[in-house]
Formats: structure tokens, C-alpha cells, sequence
């Protein structure tokens, strides 16, 4: 069998979700589901903590746009078309325009904070519930906004970078006009747009008619350094210009940001990274994600498989969401499973308000030691007396 390619965008429709429990279609009754999902004993044998899969839906509150509207359609941008892996190796053109358009895109992404969605996945871990996160935005929000909790990141990084701005000077002067337009203060696309100035969620900005051809990109410094030899044995070419930006007749040595890209394969130690996550949690969150994506379609489904419940809160249709729900007691409240689509930012923290207040007080609470008090310990204690 074909093994599916990475990260292609599934552009089919997707259907309008159906609300698990139906009570969850209110905000209060979407606190109260999420609240029994994450109270309910997960089924024998799994573990009790829960692993969150975000996307995203989850960064648009901080700022970023998100790839799909409702109808599953590209909304902020209809153009836009995220360059493909074999097109970067491939093109020198393709990779000044992608790198032209990083640069003046991570402006926004610098500008850009984690949101009350992503603190709310901090507290849930102080709550004790949540163990882990994966996520498949390059935005670096999740380890910023909860350093303690482990974050994987399926598709990347982003990180801004000096460099493009000293081989580009007349860029980067473009760039501060830019700035000093405003367009990039204003989070409401419809204003940016007047203004010039779109942005997408992997950090691209398109400009009109904007001179891609003269943009310059570094070369890897590794590879400068010493070549690496192919397969037959020859050694790659790598020359750059008086200031180091890489040029032809180069025959490698070509600077990748530590982005998946479309039809890129996700690095195996991430790949394996991710699985082990999911192997290791009895429960799976997932938020502001349509999984179209096959890697992160492939986790959800490899929970269910597990028997692991499964909450997704997402505004829009989920690539293939029915078949997480369909065994579903009809009369579960929550416990088997969630669907919800509501605002992230305003269910999650209500639902840690909730829980919160539900929990005893640290220093109120009995010492776990002392209520589980196991049966060897109360043996020795005899013993002693
Ligand atoms: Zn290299």
C-alpha cells in the first residue's frame, strides 16, 4: 500500500459537527461534559492522564489566522497555497519567495502571545489532568505559555532569525515602512487587507506584486563548512556570495526552517516522539484542529483504537469525527467522549474555574500518603509498636 504523503491539505467538505453530549451545545453544558470526561475513571488498563492535540484553531485568539473557515475553504487568504517540500529543494525562486515571505511574516508571529486557551491547558496540568501536549502549530505558544508541561511539536518551529535582515537591507527598510504603516497593529484581516498586508498561520505575509526574485537567503553554515559527499561519492557544491547568501550554480548546502512543509515526511524521532504520547495517556483532548492533516488524523485515530475517550472542541467539521463517537452510550454525559465547538478561549477557562472550585485547597486536602496508605506501610507500623 502507498503510504499517504504528510501535511497535504484535505479539501473535501467537512460535515457540521454533531454535539456529544447534546447538553454541550450550551457553554455551561460543555463545562459540565469536559468536567465528567475528565473525572470519569479512564477504561481498564489505560493511564489517567490525558494528552491535548492542538492546532490551529487554537492560535487564532493570539492573533494568527486560521488556515480553514467553517466550510473547510482557505478564508483569510484565497490564493494562498503553502509551498510544497519538493518545490523548495527544487526551486531557488520558490525558496526567495518563501523565505521573502517568513521574514516579513514573523514580524506578527514575534508580536504574537499565547492566548487565555493556551494558560487554561497550563492550569489543567496544576489540575492535575493533562500530562502532555502535541501540537501542530509552529507558533511556539504551547511551551511559552506552560514550560512544565512536554510539548511536541509535529510540524516544526518557527524562530525569528537576524540574518535574513543583514543579507537583505532593502527588505528589511521595506519591512519597517510596513510596520510604521500600522498594518501589522490591526489584528482584523479585513483592515490588513486594506492596508496591503496578509498573513497566514505558518508565518507568510502576501504582497502584491512584491519583488520575490531579489530576496536573499542564507546558506547552511554546516554544509559551508564542509560538504557532504552524495551517495556516489562526489561532494555537494555550496557557494555563497561576498555576504554568505547562498547561490547557484550551488549543488546543496540549502538552509531549511525547522518546518514541516507540505509533502515533507515528519522526522521519524517525532513521528515515534508523538506515538509514545498517545501510548502513554488514558485520555485524548483535542482543540482548534480539523485534523485534515493525515499526521494528526492518524494520532486520533490510533487513541480510538486504544479505547482511549476522546473530547474534541473545535468550531467546524472534524476529518471523519463520526466514527470517534459512534459507539457512544447515547445517554453518556460526557464520561465516553465530548464533542463541543465553542470558543476555546471562553470554554477552557471556564472549565478550570470549575474544577478549581471543586478541588479541595492544598493544605485543606488530606495527604494523599495518608489516605492511600499502603498495606505494607500499616504492617510495618505494627511491627514497630
Ligand atoms: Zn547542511
Amino acid at each position: 500500500m502507498r503510504k499517504p504523503l504528510m501535511r497535504i491539505p484535505y479539501t473535501d467538505l467537512l460535515p457540521s459537527p454533531t454535539i456529544h453530549p447534546p447538553s454541550a451545545t450550551s457553554l455551561s453544558g460543555a463545562v459540565s461534559a469536559l468536567q465528567n470526561f475528565f473525572s470519569a475513571p479512564p477504561p481498564r488498563g489505560l493511564p489517567p492522564s490525558t494528552v491535548v492535540l492542538t492546532g490551529a484553531g487554537l492560535s487564532v485568539a493570539s492573533g494568527l489566522a486560521d488556515y480553514r473557515g467553517v466550510n473547510g475553504t482557505y478564508r483569510v487568504n484565497k490564493t494562498y497555497r503553502p509551498i510544497y517540500y519538493h518545490e523548495f529543494l527544487e526551486n531557488h525562486e520558490a525558496r526567495k519567495r518563501y523565505w521573502a515571505r517568513s521574514f516579513l511574516g514573523w514580524t506578527t508571529l514575534a508580536k504574537a502571545k499565547p492566548n487565555a486557551g493556551h494558560y487554561a491547558v497550563r492550569d489543567l496540568r496544576e489540575l492535575g489532568v493533562v500530562s502532555r501536549v502535541i501540537t501542530q502549530n509552529v507558533d511556539s505558544f504551547h511551551p511559552r505559555a506552560h514550560p512544565r508541561i512536554p510539548t511536541l511539536e509535529l510540524h516544526g518551529y518557527l524562530r525569528a532569525t537576524n540574518e535574513l535582515a543583514r543579507l537583505n537591507p532593502a527588505w528589511a527598510d521595506f519591512l519597517r515602512e510596513v510596520i510604521a504603516s500600522g498594518a501589522l497593529e490591526t489584528e482584523d484581516p479585513d483592515e490588513r487587507r486594506r492596508r496591503g498586508i496578509r498573513t497566514n498561520p505558518d508565518g507568510d505575509v502576501d504582497l502584491p506584486d512584491a519583488p520575490y526574485t531579489t530576496f536573499r537567503y542564507p546558506a547552511c553554515p554546516t554544509c559551508l563548512a564542509s560538504p557532504p559527499r552524495l551517495a556516489d561519492g562526489s561532494q555537494v557544491r555550496v557557494e555563497v556570495d561576498g555576504e554568505g547568501a547562498w547561490k547557484k550554480p550551488s549543488s546543496g548546502g540549502i538552509l531549511k526552517p525547522a518546518v514541516v512543509m507540505f509533502g515533507e515526511s515528519i522526522p521519524s524521532g517525532v513521528k515515534h516522539a508523538v506515538e509514545e504520547a498517545i501510548d502513554g495517556a488514558g485520555r485524548l483532548l483535542v482543540l482548534g484542529t480539523s485534523l485534515a492533516t493525515y499526521s494528526a488524523w492518524r494520532l486520533a485515530k490510533r487513541a480510538k483504537d486504544r479505547g482511549m475517550p476522546i473530547a474534541i472542541v473545535n468550531v467546524g467539521g472534524v476529518r471523519g469525527e463520526e466514527a470517534f463517537f459512534t459507539d457512544l452510550d447515547p445517554n453518556q454525559t460526557g464520561t465516553q467522549g465530548v464533542r463541543a465547538e465553542a470558543s476555546i478561549q471562553e470554554l477552557l477557562p471556564a472549565l478550570v474555574d470549575v474544577m478549581q472550585r471543586s478541588t479541595p485547597k492544598r493544605g485543606q486536602e488530606q495527604s494523599p500518603a495518608i489516605l492511600h496508605q499502603p498495606d505494607g506501610a500499616s504492617v510495618f507500623k505494627d511491627m514497630m509498636s
